[in-house]
């Protein structure tokens, strides 16, 4: 493929070799490319820190009770950066209250300000939601039209210079700059050899960010302020654009399949890109662009988002439940109750662990449906449970670091079990206590 037209202008350098990653990789997983770190309010992305969970909420911005009460939603399902739309004046000056609001509930996440067409509008206009915001993200596409882009583009960088705050300039498919897409469009059409136009187009996609940060670099933010993202809606395209992105610069990569979709679908379209992306280094920081199902909450994009970095074994959050599916040889749906309990409970248990108990986020648990693979799967995990298929006497045997210890008979199963699991928790995550994390 050639490069003759990508070589974008501007000041981003190359990306260190790979091999020069520090830190560890997961187990089969390319070494994580090395990026500029930046702080996010207290949260540091790139430069080797653990890939961050972000999310967004859909309130409006301007409710600053219902915004507030999200966010924090967000933040306690483990939400590590929350980002809020900035569209209005009224938005805006809602921000600095919300921010206020969350502080004063002991809810400390750096709240970042989404900005479409009137940024610079509403920053001028409200100095504290400026201030008030750990960072601003910029659409490249949505800044202004005409001559007034450059202009209102400056005035977005300076805001941010001025109040020393980090900008992500976020790119998107569906906001591409249009007058960049025609330029290159033209300068392909003179070639030789035209290359394909959805090549190009992506090309104008890596183009509208690497130019923007190029420029903001010029007008004097530092290259530490800076994340890039680039986001389509095509799960080969998006890989494509980030393995192309990563290889152009050395800012820190926001990944995210922009308009995922609802339901499963949202979830494996964003799993397989950014599965691909982050086990090939890729990426500093995700968000799961979900669409919620109707009553489902904002939170299940969070769950997503870690439950991707945990399986990938790239971060812990929470213990993870291994659960067999289920099959003809247990009828009951007790085991599918009981996984369901033991995932919940843990997962309500973690934000006070995380505190009282650290490394429980490191713990496995098995709850098995009959005795073919019962055993043997309780036995691998931390802690398991057998319990009794079609015709199997009414005993579930558990495991604990893989030898048995007890069963269990009777209708409190799910109690005792449950009850298990908090004293291991206890014993060998207790305080003090030296942890093996694994
Ligand atoms: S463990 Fe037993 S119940 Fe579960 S899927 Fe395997 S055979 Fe079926």
């Amino acid at each position: 493929m050639s490069n003759e037209i990508i070589a974008p202008p501007g000041v981003v350098a190359a990306a260190p070799p790979c091999a020069e990653a520090a830190a560890e990789p997961a187990f089969g997983a390319a070494p994580r490319r090395i990026t500029r770190p930046v702080r996010i309010g207290s949260v540091v992305v790139g430069g080797g820190a653990p890939v961050v969970v972000q999310s967004m909420t859909n309130t409006d911005t301007a409710d600053i009770a219902g915004t507030t009460r999200q966010v924090a939603e967000l933040w306690r399902a483990g939400s590590e950066i929350v980002r809020v739309t900035v569209n209005t004046p009224e938005a805006a000056s809602a921000v600095p209250r919300i921010v206020e609001r969350l502080a004063m509930m002991g809810v400390e996440v750096p709240i970042v300000g989404d900005f479409h067409y009137n940024g610079h509008q509403l920053l001028a206009g409200e100095p504290a939601c400026a201030e008030a915001l750990a960072k601003y993200r910029i659409n490249p596409g949505n800044v202004g039209f005409g001559r007034k882009r450059d202009t209102q583009f400056a005035q977005l960088i300076e805001f941010a210079i001025r109040y020393g705050k980090p900008v992500r300039i976020g790119a998107n498919w569906g906001s591409l700059d249009q007058s960049l897409a025609t330029r290159l469009m033209d300068e392909n059409a003179l070639r030789a050899e035209p290359l394909e136009a959805a090549r190009v187009l992506r090309e104008a996609l890596i183009r509208s960010a690497l130019d923007s940060a190029a420029r903001a670099v010029e007008l004097g933010l530092p290259a530490d302020r800076i994340l890039l993202s680039c986001k389509v809606s095509g799960v080969q395209e998006l890989i494509a654009v980030y393995r192309d992105l990563a290889t152009r610069s050395d800012f820190a990569l926001h990944l995210g399949l922009t308009e995922a979709g609802i339901g499963s679908k949202g979830i494996v379209a964003s799993s397989a890109a950014l599965a691909v992306l982050l086990q090939e280094g890729i990426g500093d920081t995700i968000r799961i662009s979900l669409t919620p199902e109707p009553g489902a909450p904002r939170t299940q994009e969070v769950v997503v988002a870690q439950e991707l970095l945990q399986t990938m074994g790239l971060r812990a959050f929470t213990p993870m439940v291994t659960a067999c599916p289920g099959c003809g040889r247990t009828t009951s749906e007790f085991f599918q109750e009981l996984a369901q309990v033991v995932q919940e409970h843990v997962r309500a248990k973690m934000p006070e662990w995380k505190i009282t108990h650290p490394g429980a986020e490191h713990m496995t648990l098995a709850v098995m449906g009959c005795v073919v693979n019962g055993p043997g799967e309780s036995r691998h995990a931390d802690i398991g449970i057998s319990l009794p298929g079609t015709g199997e006497a009414p005993a579930a045997p558990v495991f604990v670091d893989g030898e048995k210890t007890v069963t269990l008979r009777g209708d409190t199963i799910a109690r005792d079990f449950v009850g298990i699991i908090d004293s291991y928790v206890e014993r060998r995550y207790g305080r003090g206590e030296a942890i093996d994390a694994g």
